[in-house]
């Protein structure tokens, strides 16, 4: 039959999709995230990288043009002067023409200082623009004593928070030194603004700045900031300028800026002063192909994990439960039960799993009650004792439902029959049938009333004393039905989880072969009882007598003991039949059986021989000792009188003949046709009388009287 489609069942799966998809946009979308942070990241390093490198290179470039302005021009005047003969000429002509020379020479190089010296780099003249000669001495000196050849280069050289740009060339004339031509320019305003305007022509607004100790060398501007000459330089650049590359990005009045400096550093590499580059900060967007590889990247990255995850969430709720389902399924196929299914994955697996095992538990308790019900049948069908069967057949029922104990408790409905009382896992407890009747719980309540019951947990009113003793904690009760009504009742008890209809069908199922095992061996006894007992008296029968004499003879045979037998015959019996009547000749037997009985010893056994004919076997009893009881018996009988219903009394007597084992004797039939002959002989010699047979003296065919 086609099934509806449950809508749950839709949500649920739809759900699950949803779940799915939205863990893999999630994942997605962080990935794509991180990887466009990276990417950016990535460009703005650069980028600001870029910047500062470009900053420094500014900075070198500055200093180069502070050179090129200072010291390079310093050089080539000095260079140019010193072999002209005029130079040589002033030298030589002294103070005065050298004076004059170099008034000359300064005032065609605007911005120059001109000295020239002796050998000794003592200053012989100079034009220094008004400043002092003698303020340049020292300066002088350390040129010369570096004997600076004549070099485009030039050097740089301090004096106070000045910094010069220095030429020296020698002036000889035959071969002879005559002294030196010092060129000095020093580092200016307009040196700086020139670099500035310089580098701004390549990369806007940029400033150059000469600072030396933390302090401007000169007025000036490092980003937006003015900084006056000898006042510090902020504190951000200073900052910057001390890093360990050199540069760095400053914000300086709300903007932000990119510095550098470069040292400007004398022959001996002593840093004289620092030139400072900055200039604004701009914020570099990255070029798409700066992005692109980032970007792709990223994107791989995703689509990486996304499988990844795919895979692993697969792995987790679809593949790894499928293949435990799979070998679940595979055991059943190879009849192992026992396992439990795992139950997890996807919402279908688990509920697939669910199922399975729901199945696998139903199977097996099957398979289980199956194999205890025939288990207890062939129980049950087996010819060991009853007591014994049913026993085992309590055991395997625990077994089967798992249970602690178990007991058949079935009332006897014949006063001749016990009633049963059969325990398993009751400890040793022994229990009393009365006792059993009379308890106020449950057991006596059932035992009183069989009926079906089931109970997880006994009520407070359920547990007696004897339950308690017992630790009884629940309990299944069938009743033991016999012919029309319950006769006993089987109960189970004790188990870890609750019972089952199945485990109710299974105690059925015993209950019913349990009363029937009980009935069919109770009608073995009264079957063995009939073919072995005769009827009327309740002797053993002539069939039976013969078996039994047949075993004692083989006994004594073998234990070389001694065995009797006497043959017992009333006396003119056929004349109590025709005076009284047949029934009272039957109660007469019966009388005379009783007495017999009652006469004997335990250990002897009577059977009616046929007729009102009787035999009594004794073992372990010799001729003398045996004519003692026939003679007992022989006075019993003489001296019974019995009282019919007319209120008649009817006396007999009896004759009796033995014979002993093992005089002569052979097996138990010739030891019956001795006794008869015994018989015989005491009817013979006058009836009411006990003849015993001598062997020794004639052996001969016997009749019964
Ligand atoms: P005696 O043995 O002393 O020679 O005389 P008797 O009368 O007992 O002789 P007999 O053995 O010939 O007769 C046996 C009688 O017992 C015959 C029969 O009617 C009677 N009898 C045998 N079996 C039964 C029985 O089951 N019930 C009754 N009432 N009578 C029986
Ligand atoms: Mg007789
Ligand atoms: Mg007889």
């Amino acid at each position: 039959m086609a099934q509806p489609p449950n809508p749950r069942r839709r949500d649920r799966r739809a759900s699950f999709t949803v779940q799915f998809a939205l863990i893999l946009l999630g994942v997605g979308l962080a990935t794509a995230i991180a990887g466009a942070a990276v990417a950016w990241f990535e460009t703005q390093t650069v980028s600001s990288g870029q910047m500062l490198g470009s900053a420094a290179r500014s900075a070198r470039l500055a200093v180069g043009v502070v050179r090129l302005e200072t010291a390079n021009v310093s050089a080539t005047l000095a260079c140019e002067l010193a072999p002209l003969p005029r130079t040589a000429g002033a030298f030589q002509a002294g103070n005065s023409g050298l004076t004059s020379l170099a008034q000359s020479v300064v005032e065609a190089n605007p911005g120059h200082y001109l000295i020239f010296t002796d050998g000794s780099g003592s200053i012989l003249a100079g034009a220094t623009a008004g400043a002092p000669l003698s303020s340049f001495q020292a300066l002088v000196k350390q040129a010369v004593k570096a004997r600076q050849r004549c070099s485009q280069g030039g050097s740089f050289l301090g004096m106070g928070r000045t910094v010069l740009g220095v030429g020296l060339a020698p002036v000889s004339s035959s071969g002879r030194t005559l002294g030196y031509v010092v060129a000095m320019t020093p580092v200016t305003r307009a040196t700086l603004s020139f670099a500035s305007r310089l580098l701004s022509s390549q990369t806007g607004g940029t400033e150059v700045l000469l600072a030396s100790a933390g302090r401007a060398d000169l007025s000036g501007r490092t980003g937006w900031a003015r900084v006056l000459a000898d006042a510090p330089i902020p504190s951000g650049v200073a900052k910057a300028l001390a890093s360990r590359s050199g540069a760095g990005r400053v914000t300086v009045g709300g903007q932000a800026f990119t510095v550098a400096g470069q040292p400007i550093r004398t022959a001996s590499n002593r840093a004289l002063a620092t030139v400072i580059v900055s200039r604004p900060s701009t914020s570099l967007a990255p070029s798409a192909a700066q992005l692109g590889i980032p970007v792709a990247l990223a994107v791989a990255c995703v689509l990486l994990l996304g499988l990844v995850v795919v895979f692993l969430l697969a792995e987790r709720y679809l593949n790894r439960p499928l293949r435990r389902l799979n070998e679940a399924v595979q055991r059943l196929g190879q009849d192992v039960y026992a396992d439990p299914v795992v139950i997890d994955g996807a919402e279908e697996i688990t509920r697939l799993a669910a199922n399975f095992e729901i199945m696998r538990r139903r199977l097996r308790h099957q398979l289980v009650l199956a194999v205890g019900r025939s288990v207890i049948a062939s129980t049950l069908t087996g010819n060991a004792p009853l007591d014994q069967v049913l026993s085992q057949v309590l055991m395997n029922l625990c077994r089967v439902l798992e249970v602690e104990m178990a007991a058949i408790l079935l009332r006897s409905d014949e006063q001749s029959q016990p009633n049963l009382l059969i325990t398993w896992g009751m400890g040793n407890q022994s229990l009393e049938w009365s006792e059993l009747e009379q308890s106020p719980g449950l057991v006596g309540s059932l035992l009183r009333e069989p009926r079906f019951l089931s109970r997880s947990v006994l009520s407070s009113m359920e547990r007696g004393p004897l339950e308690r003793d017992l630790g009884l904690r629940d309990c299944l009760a069938e009743p033991l039905a016999g012919e029309g009504k319950d006769l006993g009742v089987l109960i189970v008890a004790n188990k870890h989880t609750p019972y089952l209809d199945e485990d109710s069908a299974l105690c059925n199922a015993v209950a019913v072969q349990v009363v029937a095992a009980v009935e069919k061996s109770r009608q073995l006894v009264v079957t063995r009882h009939e073919a072995t007992t005769d009827a009327m008296t309740g002797l053993y029968n002539y069939r039976f007598l013969i078996g039994y004499l047949d075993q004692q003879v083989n006994v004594a045979e073998r234990a070389d003991s001694n065995l009797s037998i006497l043959m017992l015959d009333l006396d003119h019996f056929k004349s109590v039949n025709d005076s009284y009547g047949h029934l009272a000749g039957d109660a007469v037997l019966r009388a005379v059986s009783n007495l017999v009985v009652d006469t004997i010893r335990k250990s002897d056994l009577a059977a009616r021989y046929g007729g009102e004919e009787f035999v009594v076997v004794m073992s372990n009893t010799g001729s003398e000792e045996a004519q003692l009881v026939a003679e007992k018996i022989r006075q019993a009988v003489a001296g019974l009188s019995v009282k019919l219903d007319q209120g008649v009394t009817v006396e007999v007597t009896i004759s009796i003949g033995g014979v002993s084992f093992p005089e002569g004797t052979r097996g138990a039939r010739n030891l019956l046709d001795l006794a008869d002959r015994a018989l015989y002989q005491a009817k013979r010699d006058g009836r009411n009388r006990v003849e015993f047979l001598d062997l020794a003296a004639a052996p001969g065919p016997g009749g019964g009287g």
